[in-house]
């Protein structure tokens, strides 16, 4: 009632000075009669919207409203049409004169009754400016409030000392702790011991700078309300000087699950790392397990491999408890529970004490705490043929959190990655080490299984036997069958030994036709005699390959491991050196290595070493001898033999030192070497008149065989020499050709076609059946031999049918014979008698030195010029 008096005395009077008074108040005062007309307006209207009192007088009042701003202005007007007394303020936006609004803060006063004035009388006050800075505010306080309380920064002000002042909610939201508590009041309280000195130089640098302390986030751990570890990553600003605020201020953020992530993903990297780098598959398992246990509380984690026949077992656990691990393992898993965990994709068991799927597992898991269970399988990368499978189980009866099902995916293909290359790996180690014939173990393993059972065998007093074995006739078999029968027939030599041996024993495959039996706590000699009785007997029974029927016997080499030391090595020498004295002995048979046969192999090895200084440091010579004519003595040619004068020890006769040479291979350079003197020795005594056409032999090994550039070195050799390719003949044992006759064919044609004479050398011995020699029809000479040269006066009926078949045959193929050997005047003659024409040998002439034949050539010459 006061305000209405108030309104009613200054619009009453209407005096003049009045209404100067009033164009210069803040405030216009307006009338509007119950129609809405403006019935007064004071002349302030004038200054504040600019509108002459005279231009407003009489109109409505809604002309000079915003109307877009006023939609319910009508119903406004009703109310306090309606109502007695003042009501307001309101907010009406006018329209100044210049067409901009004004907001203008208005009460008003219901004085309809009053027969002065009828009508309501409005006093309004211009607020626009005030108005729009309180808007500002307001907006820029609840965008602050909301800054502080929803964001996930924390906002912490603390002082000098570290007393916590301010806190935002965010404070008890993520860290779950009420920082403004009696006992709570300084940060340090809260900070990881680790991080205390850290947090503590923090704290000086804050108060020693002013403004931003540090320009980088600091990282700072926190224990939160239920004791664990925050990670925070803080930036402070010292406002101590402003009055404001007068603290530190520490704007944090949580950084946890970040870190946890980004451990998780090197985590992860390293153990892929470890995977790629082969760490061994438990090593691997075991840092998965911990990196998952680590990782969910209250859960254990264990990783199943699915053996080929489709059984879930439980090798890696770190926390699980055995008992359950063999309850599963145990378990058939072939009911409900089982088919739930053999799928591609993840089996959740929320609450295994009520799951029907648990009947009969439950009772052990939930004995032991665990309530569910979370089985993730482990496929093969890229495919989903399941190799085995991720579990956790866990105390509470639950799913797992989203990050957790992310862990465990991340885990489980983790494992199927290492589990998978493993069983990779173990492919590749096992073709490594076995041979891929027959599937036994090759030469690499072999050493291995001897060198292991050598360790554990001596050290309890036990003994060892290593057994060589070669097959007696293999090579003829596979050259005349062919290799496919060979290795079927391999194949099924390999079954029977492994058929005959102990189970513990081992059979591998040494290379060819060559086998190795490993046997432990054998029973002396006696008991390794009789392994190798058991293992001859094994071949007794023909062998059906491809539809034929074939008989193999095999030699046995037999030792005895006798020290702790013994290598691998030379005890398969010396098995091998025992099986070349079964073979020497008559196939089919055994022989034990005995110390002299040791002797042997030492003196062996001894000239293998010496032999191999031998060409490097020229103790190598070439002796020839002179191939003539039966009849007339007429000098055709001459053979290189190799000599070598080693030092302190005379003259070694090839014989003794070219099988070494093979063996170790070094008879190539031998070859060569003696080919390339030999040919320049010939081009000298061409050159010095001792014959036009006289030719050189040179003795070629079976190494040779086969290989391309054979005929490129014999071509280089005659260039150098200045020597036709007609100057010069190979020999090659008849052995060699019928070892690998596919070798020898392929060099003695292209040796043919460079135009060399062929011979081959030691015919009768080598077991070449007619046939071969069809083959090797490019071939010139035959070379009878010595053995039956020898033998041919004694009368031996039988060598002479051998010497003269061999004499036909030759004849036939249209090869020239040449007997070697000729030692006696009776051999000569029978030799003519049965149509040899060249011969070789002591009666003739011994091989000599260079210089000794050539001073028998010129003799030679001497006698046949008169
Ligand atoms: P071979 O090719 O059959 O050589 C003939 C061998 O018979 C030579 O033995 C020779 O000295 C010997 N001899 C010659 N006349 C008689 C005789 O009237 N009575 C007896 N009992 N023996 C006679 P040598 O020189 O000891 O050579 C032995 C074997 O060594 C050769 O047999 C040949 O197979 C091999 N050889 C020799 N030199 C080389 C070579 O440079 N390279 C290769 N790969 N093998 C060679
Ligand atoms: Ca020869
Ligand atoms: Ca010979």
């Amino acid at each position: 009632m006061t305000d209405q008096h108030e309104a009613t005395r200054s619009v009453l009077p209407a005096a003049p000075d009045a209404e100067a008074l009033l164009e210069h108040i803040s405030e216009i005062i307006c009338v509007v009669s119950a129609d809405g007309l403006l019935t007064y307006i004071s002349p302030s209207v004038r200054t504040m919207l600019g509108w002459e009192p005279s231009e407003v007088l009489g109109r409505p009042l809604t002309e000079f409203l915003d109307s877009e701003r006023h939609p319910d202005y009508d119903e406004v007007l009703d109310t306090v049409a309606e109502l007695q007394g003042t009501h307001g303020p309101f907010g009406l936006n006018l329209l100044r004169v210049d067409g901009t609004i004004r907001l203008l803060e208005t009460t008003v006063t219901n004085r309809l009754a009053d027969p002065a004035i009828r009508g309501f009388v409005a006093v309004a006050r211009d607020e626009t400016e005030r108005m729009a800075a309180a808007e500002l505010q307001r907006k820029a306080e609840s965008r602050f409030r909301a800054l502080v309380r929803n964001s996930s920064d924390i906002v912490v002000v603390i002082d000098s000392n570290g007393r916590i002042r301010y806190a935002s909610p965010s404070v008890e939201r993520i860290l779950g702790i009420t920082v403004l508590g009696p006992d709570a009041s300084n940060v340090l309280h809260y900070v990881h011991p680790d991080d205390l000195e850290a947090a503590k130089q923090l704290l000086r640098l804050a108060v020693q700078t002013s403004g931003e302390v540090t320009t980088r986030p600091f990282e700072i751990r926190l224990r939160a309300g239920d004791g664990s570890w925050r990670d925070l990553e803080l930036l402070g600003t010292n406002l101590l000087d402003d009055p404001d605020v007068a603290g530190l201020v520490f704007n944090a953020r949580d950084v946890t699950d970040r870190r946890r992530a980004e451990e998780l993903v090197t985590e992860q990297a390293t153990i892929l790392e470890g995977i790629t780098l082969g760490m061994p598959l438990d090593l691997t398992i075991e840092r998965i397990l911990a990196m998952i246990e680590r990782r969910i509380p209250g859960g254990c984690a264990s990783i199943a491999s699915l053996d080929p026949d489709g059984v879930l077992r439980h090798p890696w656990a770190r926390t699980f408890p055995h008992a359950v691990l063999e309850a599963f393992d145990q378990s058939p898993m072939d009911g409900a529970l089982g088919q739930a965990v053999r799928q591609a994709y993840p089996a959740i068991f929320t609450d295994i004490a009520a799951d029907p799927r648990w009947v009969h597992l439950r009772e052990i898991a939930v004995g032991v705490g665990f309530r569910s269970c979370w089985c993730y399988p482990m496929l093969v990368p890229g495919g989903l043929e399941q190799i085995g499978m991720l579990t956790v189980m866990h105390i509470d009866p639950r799913d797992p959190e989203p990050a957790e099902v992310e862990l465990l995916e991340r885990a489980r293909n983790l494992a199927a990655i290492a589990v998978e290359r493993h069983r990779f790996e173990g492919q590749l180690e096992h073709q490594a080490v076995h041979d891929v014939l027959t599937g036994l173990p090759n030469r690499l393993l072999l050493m291995d299984r001897i060198r292991h059972a050598v360790a554990r065998c001596l050290r309890n007093g036990a003994d060892v036997a290593v057994l060589f074995i070669d097959l007696d006739n293999f090579k003829v078999i596979n050259d005349s069958l062919g290799h496919g029968v060979g290795d079927l027939l391999l194949k099924k030599v390999a079954e029977r030994f492994l058929a005959a041996v102990d189970p513990n024993d081992t059979v591998g495959r040494f290379g060819g036709d060559e086998f190795v039996v490993v046997c432990e706590e054998v029973g002396g000699e006696e008991g390794a005699v009789r392994v190798s009785e058991r293992l001859a007997q094994a071949l007794d029974e023909p062998i059906h390959v491809d539809g034929a029927e074939v008989v193999v016997s095999a030699s046995i080499g037999i030792t005895l491991a006798d020290d702790i030391e013994a290598d691998p090595q030379s005890l398969i020498r010396d098995a091998d050196a025992a099986m070349y004295r079964a073979k020497e002995q008559g196939r089919a048979g055994h022989a034990v290595f005995e110390d002299e046969l040791h002797q042997r192999v030492v003196r062996r090895l001894d000239l293998e070493r010496a032999l191999r200084g031998a060409l490097a440091d020229s103790e190598l010579d070439v002796h020839y001898q002179p191939v003539v004519r039966l009849e007339d003595d007429e000098v055709v040619g001459v053979e290189a033999l190799a000599r070598w004068h080693r030092p302190g020890e005379g003259v070694v006769p090839p014989d003794r030192f070219i099988e070494v040479a093979e063996e170790t291979g070094m008879v190539v350079q031998i070859d060569r070497w003696v080919l390339g003197e030999a040919l320049k020795r010939l081009a000298e005594w061409r050159g010095s008149g001792f014959g036009e056409d006289l030719t050189v032999s040179v003795n070629l090994s079976a190494r040779h065989l086969g290989d391309p550039k054979l005929s490129d070195v014999v071509e280089a050799a005659l260039l150098d020499a200045g020597l036709p390719p007609s100057a010069l003949s190979v020999e090659i044992t008849e052995s060699a050709l019928a070892a690998d006759a596919a070798a020898a064919l392929y060099s003695l044609t292209s040796l043919s076609q460079l135009g060399v004479h062929l011979a081959i050398d030691d015919f009768g011995t080598g077991y070449a059946s007619l046939d071969y020699l069809r083959r090797f029809a490019m071939a010139d000479q035959l070379k009878i031999d010595r053995s039956f040269v020898a033998d041919l006066d004694t009368g031996s009926t039988r060598d002479q049918a051998i010497v003269s078949a061999s004499l036909l045959l030759a004849r036939d193929l249209g090869f020239t014979s040449v007997a070697e050997g000729v030692e006696t005047e009776t051999q000569r003659q029978i030799l003519i008698d049965l149509g040899c024409k060249l011969g070789q040998g002591f009666l003739l002439c011994p091989p000599l030195p260079a210089s000794d034949l050539r001073e028998w050539l010129s003799k030679r010459a001497e006698v046949a010029r008169p």
